[in-house]
């Protein structure tokens, strides 16, 4: 047999997740030079892409341009895409294991951290993650409810998904008609009866999660004036000594952002957004029908670890709000995949620096690999799984060099071909999807729209004609 990474025999891998750590890393596998790959990229939807069109808020319609990119590298040779297929459902890790010579998985973290406080599964407090999944037409939350008679709502946490929550929460009828998201959720935002939006970070301005383009914007909006609280925009002693001392200047600039809102008046918007600081929620208390009305938050206040870092811990002023609607935004995890080792304290894949490890050997899965939030966790901007990608395919080649990746029975094209045919007759190929992109945005210009998405599966092989 000739070596592996040639014309003769290409190398094989199967990447399993088209978010963007699966096409980052099909983009470094298929620009090689002196290596001919051939990948397979599969997803349990039909449409790729991944967090980029079920994540990325509807309204931040330039960061979805990167699928541009990822658009390049499926019309290379050697990429496939099987969409619609499920690894654990429709396809092995041993079907892989027969077919490939690596496996790269760049699942991302699909579900949410939890809170660990009573009352946090009451009806009415719903994961961020789910709601976000739902506005963005994710097929599987598209029947999803959310209490949107309510008037007042809490979002916890105080990253960038806790800002896109309230952003999509407050925007009005004409902002969201210029986005993309879901059909339904325009109509179900549009009739909200939400007024009052509160954003609650456990730490102070200068820890807070966000970044500042994301909380300048926050200001920005048609119809929700914006406030925070003059004592707790105030930096406390180690806030400002810390920052003092680090002359960080992106952390300044939000933190003078966050101060600036202090001094607005409200202008009789319909909405407002209330930023809290240094608060954390320690029970939601529901009626009788098991029904979030209320939340006890803790004021906190925050000490310096040994490593200099400032957490929060809480005092003895409590404080009870009435709250109809809560968003848990306190971070993504991980879920394990069937058949892949899983790191269930980190909420990953078990791996050293990509390469899949077998914990109780401790020893490294042969030709198999990760990337991205399943790698390393939910961090960083969409750019971040770029080198992440890159560091895991690099140890793939390295290893597909050294003669250690897998040995498939079976490793030509056109034998997983034929048995996706048979397990899954209606998978999608990236042909299917370019039909269906164009169609959607054809829908969106008809609306004056950038895009409608196609938010069920039968839906989508209706369009096809299937
Ligand atoms: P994140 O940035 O990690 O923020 C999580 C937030 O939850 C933090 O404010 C954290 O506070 C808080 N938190 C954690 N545990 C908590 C608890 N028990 N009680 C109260 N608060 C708690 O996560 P994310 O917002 O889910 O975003 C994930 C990643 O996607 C981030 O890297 C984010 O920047 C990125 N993203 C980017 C964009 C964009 O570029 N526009 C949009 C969306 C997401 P502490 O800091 O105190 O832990």
């Amino acid at each position: 047999m000739s070596a592996l990474g040639t014309a003769e025999t290409p190398l094989r891998v199967a990447i399993v997740g088209a978010g963007p750590s699966g096409f980052y890393a099909a983009d470094h596998l298929l620009k090689q030079t002196d290596v001919i790959a051939q990948v397979d990229l599969f997803d349990k939807l039909p449409t790729p892409f991944g967090l980029v069109r079920n994540g990325v808020a509807p309204d931040h319609q330039k960061i979805k341009s990167v699928t541009k990119l990822f658009d390049r590298v499926a019309r290379k040779e050697g990429f496939r895409f099987f969409g619609n297929v499920e690894l654990g459902v429709d396809v092995t890790v041993d079907d892989l294991r027969d077919h490939y010579h690596a496996i790269m998985y760049t699942t991302g973290a699909q579900t949410d951290r939890r809170m660990g406080i009573p009352g946090e599964d009451l009806a009415g407090s719903y994961p961020a993650t789910e709601f976000v999944a739902w506005y963005n037409g994710h097929p599987d939350y598209r029947d999803y409810e959310f209490d949107l008679t309510q008037e007042r709502a809490a979002i916890i946490g105080v990253g960038n998904v806790a800002v896109d929550v309230a952003r999509i929460l407050c925007r009005t009828r004409e902002e969201l008609m210029e986005t993309d998201i879901a059909d339904y959720a325009l109509e179900a935002l549009s009739n909200s009866n939400i007024k009052e939006v509160y954003l609650m970070g456990r730490r102070g301005p200068a820890q807070a999660a966000f970044t500042t383009p994301e909380v300048k914007e926050l200001g920005e909006m048609q119809g929700c004036d914006v406030f925070v609280l003059p004592e707790e925009a105030e930096l406390d002693d180690l806030s400002k000594k810390s920052l003092a001392e680090s002359s960080d200047r992106a952390t300044n600039r939000k933190v003078e952002i966050i101060q600036s809102y202090v001094d607005n008046q409200p202008t009789g918007k319909d909405k407002s957004l209330t930023l809290r600081f240094l608060v954390s929620p320690t029970e939601l208390f529901g009626d009788d029908d098991g029904k979030v009305v209320g939340m006890r938050i803790v004021r906190n206040e925050l000490y310096a670890t040994d490593a200099g870092t400032l957490r929060p811990r809480s005092t003895e002023h409590f404080e009870e709000m009435p709250m109809g609607l809560v968003f848990r935004s306190i971070g993504y995890r991980g879920v394990p995949l069937p058949g892949v080792p899983f790191r269930e304290s980190w909420g990953v894949i078990w791996n050293r620096e990509g390469r899949v490890l077998d914990p109780e050997a401790d020893e490294v899965l042969p030709g198999e690999y990760t990337a991205g939030w399943i790698k390393r966790g939910p961090s960083g901007v969409i750019g971040t799984n770029k080198p992440d990608a890159v560091e895991s395919v690099n140890y793939m080649l390295d290893d597909m060099r050294a003669g250690v990746l897998l040995s498939p029975t079976t490793p030509d094209a056109g034998a997983i071909e034929a048995l996706i045919s048979q397990r899954k007759p209606d998978y999608f190929s990236y042909a299917d999807w370019i039909k269906l992109d164009e169609l959607e945005l054809a829908n969106g210009e008809a609306q004056g729209r950038p895009r409608v998405k196609f938010t069920s599966v039968d839906e989508m092989k209706a369009a096809l004609g299937r």
